[in-house]
């Protein structure tokens, strides 16, 4: 299997670091709004990956954080006179609504930043014992750019070039020593305006304000992290030092990815990430995304007027590395090639329930094995760095080829050997062919009830899972006073 790293610039053969394993982190949404539709792309391509490499047998450890403490963030909350936590929990529960209803799997793990300051301190201390990284007078923990051999390795940019074409980024009052060191720990804010502090989750939570800045103490000054040590943190702490693949969007390489191969290399001392990918940015009829221009769109909104499935076919009917343009017409064209499959799907089955002999006649293997060669197809393109567009044509020569050659007078073990095919493809693209199934309220109580019995032997790790697996169902679970309260989303 073949996958395109940003470090070589190349296709290359994909060799795991452990046999049968991938670790693979996906550098998740800063929670301060509902995401966008461009927040989407990272999510469903990766998705699409991770749920191929599942397919061909790894057993896959996929790691995306939330970043829950950030400038925006906190805007939100001072103009909503709410804590930043209160904002980014809100958000997050939203992400992973949108998430379920784009059949995005939950990360085997989503760490959230705010709960993994101390292995943040940990790393800045030793980046600082090791002459990676030096303290300012107020405090501020910054990065030494200069002493890491390597910078620019992944954005193939060298730092002298750059500081040719560059105007002086120092700002009045900086204490850096290079205009190309960044920040890995700033003090809070001056002003001390009311805290609400709960002494207990202190050190979980940090010291929360309403209206302001969450806070955490650090033997530099009380203060937040930059934003790329956490990603460098978050990896290390759940796949460890050395991770075969690190994605995002093509905007993170610089300086975000850079950065973190930069902390993450100084500090563990091996090479952090073997393969990095990036998928390629969405645009709306033909222009960036953005607010001032009144084309920007949240998942939510694009949810109102398609099934999600829409916008997820549609993500991936193009090369995850391409620009993607979004547009009305292109969207109705996805609608209708989707509608295309499931009319084929639901055909098939329908064959199935009605056909009159059971087992393979006179020649339907051999035009089973005829339809494998698409299957074949499907496969060759997503192991040619996960071409989704070319597996979506061999998915839609399947169909022509059921449609052409699956009748009422084709047996049953034949057409539902078509329509395994058919949805087992699907699958791997995360795309569901069959209406939704709803949950029976009974297998919905027997799974509260063991969420229950869970945290009662402190077993919280399963009782998240099965909160999230209902929640990728669209049953969220509220806990209230009287008990455990569930609603479908
Ligand atoms: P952010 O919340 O801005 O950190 O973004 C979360 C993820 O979405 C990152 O991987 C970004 O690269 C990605 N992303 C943001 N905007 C777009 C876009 N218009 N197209 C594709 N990916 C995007
Ligand atoms: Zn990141």
């Amino acid at each position: 299997m073949k996958i395109y790293n940003t470090l070589s610039k190349k296709k290359e053969e994909f060799v795991p670091i452990e046999e049968g394993k991938v670790r693979m982190y996906v550098c998740g949404p800063t929670v301060y709004n509902y995401i966008h539709i461009g927040n989407a792309r990272p999510m469903i391509v990766f998705d699409t990956v991770r749920r191929y490499l599942e397919f061909i047998g790894y057993d896959v450890n996929y790691v995306s954080n939330f970043t829950d403490v950030d400038d925006k963030i906190i805007k939100k909350a001072i103009e909503e006179g709410s804590t930043a936590e209160e904002v980014s929990k809100r958000y997050i529960a939203e992400c992973k609504k949108d998430m379920a209803d784009m059949n995005v799997m939950p990360a085997t793990t989503h760490p959230l930043a705010t709960e993994e300051i101390g292995g943040m301190i940990q790393m800045i201390s030793t980046l600082i014992e090791k002459g990676y990284a030096y303290v300012v007078s107020d405090g501020t923990v910054y990065y030494r750019t200069r002493k890491f051999a390597d910078y620019g390795k992944l954005s193939h940019k060298n730092l002298d070039d750059l500081e040719a074409g560059h105007r002086s980024i120092k700002v009045v009052g900086d204490e850096k020593e290079d205009d190309f060191d960044f920040v890995l720990w700033k003090p809070k804010k001056d002003g001390e305006p009311y805290w609400l502090y709960f002494p207990l989750t202190r050190f979980v939570l940090g010291k929360q304000k309403r209206g302001g800045e969450p806070y955490w103490e650090s033997p530099w000054c009380d203060g937040r992290p930059g934003w790329h040590i956490e990603c460098s943190v978050m990896a290390k702490h759940y796949l460890g030092d050395e991770i075969d693949i690190h994605a995002g969007g093509e905007d993170l390489i610089f300086p975000h990815h850079e950065n973190e191969i930069a902390q993450s290399e100084a500090a563990n001392g091996v090479e952090f990430s073997k393969y990095w990918m990036h998928n390629g940015f969405l645009n709306i009829d033909n222009k960036k995304m953005s607010k001032s221009l009144g084309n920007f769109f949240t998942v939510r909104e694009i949810g109102e007027k398609y099934d999600l499935q829409v916008l997820r076919f549609f993500m991936l009917q193009a090369h995850y590395r391409s620009p993607l343009n979004f547009s009305a017409e292109l969207m109705e064209a996805a609608k209708n090639g989707l509608e295309r499959i499931r009319t084929a799907a639901s055909n098939l089955q329908f064959l199935a329930d009605h056909a009159e002999a059971e087992a393979f006649l006179d020649g339907e293997e051999a035009k089973l094995a005829e339809a494998k060669n698409y299957v074949d197809k499907f496969k060759a393109a997503m192991e040619d760095d996960f071409n989704t567009a070319d597996a979506i044509s061999s998915i839609f020569e399947l169909v022509k080829y059921a449609n052409q050659n699956a009748d009422g007078s084709s047996s049953k073990a034949y057409v539902q050997a078509l329509l395994d095919e058919l949805k087992t493809l699907c699958d791997v693209l995360g795309i569901i062919v069959e209406t939704k199934e709803e949950m029976l309220d009974s297998d919905i109580e027997a799974m509260i009830e063991e969420r229950q019995q869970a945290r009662k032997n402190r077993d919280f790790a399963r009782a998240d899972a099965i909160r999230d697996k209902l929640l990728a169902k669209g049953i969220v679970l509220e806990d209230t006073r009287e008990g455990v309260k569930w609603k479908k989303a």
